[in-house]
């Protein structure tokens, strides 16, 4: 049973997030997601998004950041890495 089964608004841009398929291989920490998709906010706009990188380059001199990202089946909101703009959206299922 799915907790969220609407797409959610984030709470950083205001924007629509999006379903984004879940994928097989351990990611992110995670060696298993118990849902099919995730919520993530793909707004390159994203104030959390933008920011993310500034943070990950003081901090690590990385070209990083992470995307807003909601676990529809138990609600709970967590940052989700990513390397570039368009990594990870090629598995958005819906926009
Ligand atoms: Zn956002």
């Amino acid at each position: 049973m799915l907790k969220v089964t609407e797409a959610p608004i984030c709470e950083h841009c205001g924007k629509k997030m999006s379903q984004w398929e879940t994928p097989q291989m351990p990611f992110a920490g995670s060696t298993t997601w118990h849902t099919e998709f995730l919520y993530i906010c793909f707004n390159d706009e994203c104030s959390y998004f933008v920011n993310g990188f500034d943070w990950m380059w003081n901090n690590y001199h990385r070209t990083a950041s992470y995307r807003h990202m909601i676990d529809p089946g138990n609600g709970l909101a967590s940052p989700i890495p990513v390397k570039s703009r368009q990594h990870l959206k090629e598995a958005i299922i819906e926009k």
